[in-house]
């Protein structure tokens, strides 16, 4: 089954030689975009959409979401809001009620959120464990994950939980070992909160090794909480990606700037905890490739919407509209090394979204409305 889709006023592709095409239509056969061009060259198909001088854009890719997990933090949120800090210690409510939910419940939980995400067009969507923190209990957050996505990510190193606070290291030696051969079968990465508060470098370097050793990629959450080592053992151990990037030194810029490790920032983290944001500029101006992402999870950023963190990324991070976009697709992609996804050229998913709005400019410029009006995943209008 092949689909045109016409009349579309503006195409962002982020592919250097289609560029942003106006009067534009694009072809998707199967899965797969098969044609890209002008309106008038445009092939048949057996099937016709016409989107009326609408923009359209490759779909949203998530690259950073913990979404298997049970309850909320509201309370905790108003009382942030009304002058507690954000440490990182509730992590631990969201664990106990994570373990004392079923396999349905939880399912059902992260199911709703990829449907919220998905009609805010996100297309490609990133899920970690890290609620369950036991062997059987991260096997069974990624077993729920690996039913929403392929990208499926193990943070068993997310918190130390209650029954390991005297013993840190023996925490550390169960993710690595036991916890980490458990969740391997059910991941394509693995991840650690590298900061204040959470795992040190040493204890870091050695999850990432074993994690590698076990086949997974790496990604790291860095310099969130205070400058660390997190960013630089991301770019020596060879992450795909180093996550928030908010506390950087002159080091941690040019150690990414000289890497392939993306700088995957996180503004909806800055703007639930009342924050300062990353500065998207100097790692932009020094030649890091940036990610944008929403961080989705109960305690510190409970939204699922790239639209909005795009938009923070472009009022209080000073990205450019076209920056923040290629951010949030071709950037997203990078972070999970990924190339048929954040990207309209023929070869790639047919994964795009059109907009209620004649260009792009829209999504920063109109910020909270619901400007997505058609999303195609793998071809598949949703
Ligand atoms: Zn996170």
């Amino acid at each position: 089954m092949s689909l045109l889709i016409t009349g579309i006023g503006e195409l962002t592709t982020h592919d250097p030689g289609l560029g942003v095409l106006t009067g534009a239509a694009v072809v998707v056969d199967g899965d797969r975009i098969a044609w890209v061009g002008p309106m008038g060259g445009a092939p048949d198909a057996d099937e016709r959409l016409d989107v009326g001088g609408a923009a359209v854009i490759p779909g949203f890719v998530d690259s950073h979401a913990h979404l298997v997990f049970a309850g909320d933090r509201a309370a905790e949120f108003a009382a942030r809001m009304n002058g507690e800090p954000y440490t990182g210690g509730g992590i631990r409510t969201t664990v106990a009620a994570t373990r004392a939910a079923s396999d349905e419940e939880l399912l059902a939980a992260a199911g709703r959120l990829v449907a919220e995400a998905r009609r805010q067009g996100t297309t490609t969507i990133e899920i970690k464990s890290g609620y369950g923190l036991s062997v059987a209990q991260e096997a069974r957050s990624l077993r729920i994950a690996r039913q929403l996505t392929e990208e499926t990510t193990f943070l068993g190193a997310h918190v130390v939980p209650a029954e390991y606070r005297d013993d840190p290291d023996g925490y550390v030696a169960l993710v690595g070992g036991p916890m980490l051969a458990a969740a391997a079968p059910h991941a394509r990465w693995i991840d650690v909160f590298c900061d204040r508060g959470a795992f040190d470098g040493d204890q870091t370097r050695e999850i990432l090794t074993a994690g590698a050793k076990a086949g997974l990629g790496l990604r790291v959450h860095a310099n969130q909480l205070a400058p660390g080592p997190g960013v630089r053992l991301a770019v020596e151990l060879g992450a795909a990606s180093a996550d928030h990037c908010t506390h950087l030194g002159d080091a941690d810029v040019a150690a990414l700037a000289g890497s392939d490790t993306v700088a995957t920032l996180l503004p909806g983290a800055e703007f639930s905890t009342r924050s300062p944001y990353p500065d998207a500029r100097r790692l932009l101006d020094a030649g890091v490739t940036v990610a944008l992402a929403t961080d989705c999870n109960p305690g510190s950023s409970y939204t699922s919407s790239m639209p909005f963190c795009l938009a923070l990324a472009v009022r209080e991070m000073r990205m450019t509209p076209a920056e923040a976009l290629w951010a949030a697709t071709a950037g997203g992609a990078r972070a999970l090394r990924r190339d048929d996804v954040g990207v309209l050229r023929p070869g790639a998913r047919a994964d795009l979204a059109v907009l209620d709005a004649p260009s792009f400019l829209h999504l920063a410029y109109r910020p909270g409305v619901p400007l997505i009006s058609t999303v195609l995943h793998n071809g598949v209008p949703r």
